[in-house]
Parts: C-alpha cells; sequence; structure tokens
C-alpha cells in the first residue's frame, strides 16, 4: 500500500482503524459513543502500566499534552528542571518558561545522555516543584533511561513530567513502577492512530496537586474529570479520532506490551545492524525502539534528496534530520505497526537509491 509512511508519526493506520472512523457520525452524547470513551481511560492505563492514574484524553496533538502537563506542574511561583539534548527536550524547555517562574535547563549535545551525577545533584539541591524530560527525542532518536531520574526525583519530592509522545507504546513503560508523576502521548506514534488525541496519565498522588491554569481548555485536572465520567461535557471531542483511538488500542493489547515492546526492541536492532553494515551510523548514544536516526552524511548521500528518490521509486516515506541535520540525518520510525518486511522494503529501496554509494 502507497504511501508506506516508515516516519516517526504520524504513521501507519491499520485497515481496520480506518474502516471505525467510517461509520455514520456518531453524537458525542450517544450510548455508542460514550460506551467507547468509558473503556478509554483502562485501555491507556493498561498501556503504560499503571493501577491508579488519572487519564485525560484531548482533541489535539502531543504539544497540547505536554503544554497541558507542564501548565498543570507549573505556576510562577515553582522552578522547574529541564533535561534536553534535542529538538524536542528544548521546545520543552520553551514550553516550561511560559508557566514556570524560572527553569533551569540541563543539556547534552544532540543524542547524548545528561550524566547522572549532574541531575542528581541538581534535584538534591530540593529547589524544583517539577523536573521534565523527552522519554523519546524524535529528533536523534534518544531513549532517555528513566529509572535513576525518577528515584532522584522521587527521592527530592519532584514531580517527574514525561513526555512520551515517541515511546508509549512502543518502548517499555512503567508509569506506576518508575514514580513517573505526569506522562503524555498522542495517539499518531506508536499507538497508531491516527492524529489528534493528546493523551495524558496523572499519578493519583499528583492529581491533587496540580495548579490550575489561566487557559479552560488546557485545564488538565478538570480534563482527567472529564475523561473519567462520560457524559461530562467541557468541549466537543473528535469524536471519530476517538473511535480510532479505541479500535488501535485495542489491536495494541491483543498483541501484549511485553509482545509489542519486544517486538519494537527487534526491529530496531535489526535496522541498526544493517545500517552499520552501509556505514551509516546510529545518531543516539541510547538508540529508542521507536524511531531509528541515522547519519548518511558519512556514506556520501543527502537525506532530503535520498527520501525523494525512495518515494518517487517505492512509495515509502521517510523522515529526514531536524533544523541543521535535515540533509544529514535520516529519521526511520519503526513504531506501531511497522514491520520487519517493511524494514526489508526501505533497505532494498535505500540500497537503489544509495545508487552503490553504500
Ligand atoms: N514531543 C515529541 C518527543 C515529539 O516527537 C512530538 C512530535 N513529533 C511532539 C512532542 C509534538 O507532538 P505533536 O506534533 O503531535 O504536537
Amino acid at each position: 500500500e502507497r504511501p508506506l509512511l516508515l516516519t516517526p508519526g504520524p504513521t501507519i493506520v491499520h485497515r481496520s482503524v480506518r474502516e471505525a472512523m467510517a461509520g455514520p457520525q456518531l453524537s458525542h452524547d450517544s450510548p455508542e459513543f460514550l460506551r467507547i470513551l468509558g473503556e478509554l481511560p483502562d485501555m491507556v492505563r493498561r498501556v503504560v502500566r499503571s493501577d491508579s492514574s488519572g487519564v485525560a484524553l484531548v482533541t489535539g496533538s502531543g504539544t497540547l499534552g505536554v503544554e497541558m502537563a507542564l501548565s498543570a506542574a507549573l505556576s510562577r511561583s515553582d522552578r522547574a528542571l529541564v533535561l534536553e539534548s534535542g529538538y524536542f527536550g528544548n521546545r520543552l524547555a520553551d514550553i516550561a518558561r511560559r508557566y514556570a517562574g524560572s527553569v533551569d535547563v540541563l543539556s547534552a549535545p544532540p543524542g547524548r545522555l545528561v550524566p547522572a551525577e549532574e541531575y542528581r545533584a541538581a534535584l538534591e539541591s530540593g529547589k524544583y516543584r517539577a523536573v521534565a524530560l523527552t522519554h523519546v527525542d524524535t529528533s536523534t532518536g534518544l531513549l532517555w533511561p528513566l529509572e535513576d531520574l525518577a528515584r532522584a526525583a522521587r527521592d527530592a519530592g519532584s514531580i517527574l513530567v514525561v513526555d512520551g509522545v515517541s515511546s508509549v507504546g512502543g518502548a517499555r513503560m512503567e508509569m506506576d513502577g518508575l514514580g513517573v508523576g505526569i506522562l503524555v502521548t498522542s495517539s499518531q506514534k506508536c499507538m497508531a492512530a491516527p492524529p489528534g488525541i493528546a493523551i495524558t496519565a496523572v499519578a493519583r498522588d499528583v492529581l491533587e496537586q496540580l495548579r490550575e491554569p489561566a487557559s479552560l481548555y488546557m485545564d488538565l485536572r478538570k480534563w482527567v474529570e472529564v475523561t473519567e465520567s462520560p457524559g461530562k461535557y467541557l468541549s466537543t471531542p473528535a469524536v471519530n479520532v476517538f473511535v480510532a483511538l479505541h479500535r488501535a488500542l485495542e489491536m495494541v493489547l491483543e498483541e501484549g506490551m511485553e509482545a509489542r515492546w519486544a517486538r519494537h526492541e527487534g526491529n530496531a536492532a535489526f535496522l541498526r545492524e544493517e545500517m552499520s553494515k552501509r556505514g551509516m551510523r546510529v545518531v543516539a548514544e541510547n538508540p529508542s525502539p521507536t524511531v531509528g536516526v541515522f547519519d548518511v552524511g558519512e556514506a556520501g548521500l543527502d537525506a532530503v534528496e535520498l527520501r525523494g528518490r525512495i518515494y518517487e521509486s517505492d512509495g515509502i516515506w521517510i523522515g529526514v534530520g531536524v533544523q541543521s541535520n535535515r540533509r544529514r540525518h535520516v529519521r526511520i520510525g519503526h513504531m506501531g505497526n511497522v514491520s520487519r518486511e517493511h524494514l526489508e522494503l526501505f533497505l532494498d529501496a535505500l540500497d537503489r537509491a544509495a545508487g552503490g554509494r553504500t
């Protein structure tokens, strides 16, 4: 099927998920829709491995979810710490500055982790109401191991806010086990639904501590109340996308989280091995199972041209680098429904497009 989407979101949407959207238009207060809405929060909790968190499903994209999380965690009297080493981490700091009194940023070069000693020392100062980071920075494909950071945040009494937009549903996530305070993701990534829903889970103890933001539409606490009690109204949801997300989550849960995480790991490792044979180095220090970012510049190739050639010949659409790396990096999404066979098709197309230059 064309186009074959191997971008880091939106990603391939299964036919049955697309068909779920194509029925008669439902009203947001119809019994059919309220049944679907009633099941969604538990489905999300199973995906993120949480028994008791409150779930908010809000019409909008991942950015809305991240912004809602930070505006609920922080007010002008609060300080925040952001760990970043790429475009989305950087943007997290930008968003935090719009809500916090002050924001300290610990940076590492793109694709590298901030050393544990650095964030531990910063957190131990006890100054921060919240610490925020991207679980997978989609610009570099870096996966941030959360265990140690989550422990340090807990010891310091800081709320851990995780942008899991490019990880949740594809990379292992144990929200309760880790002690994540607020976890954000989005429908169009590893859940393999269409774009349009910001998905947020808030730990029970954090729910009680949330700030009330100036914006009504972005009030996370209100959205958790509304999402957890179908029939309550705050604004009209994108009904059709919610129906699609429900079908997509059924498929995620049918596969099972352990199997799904293992499948993502296996596919990611396969792609890294194949790319490295072609002289294309993975950029991230700790590569994500959901998105692979590779340096094609070293192999003498231009990412934008390569993408164009692969699309024209095979109908496969991949991501290119972010900002100054636009022509140097390719970004391959292997999340959701992407299979080993899809990656083999890509590699075959890549070899033809590179024309013996690898
Ligand atoms: N955070 C990360 C890590 C992302 O990859 C993205 C989207 N690529 C976003 C946030 C923003 O999500 P959206 O584009 O759905 O607003």
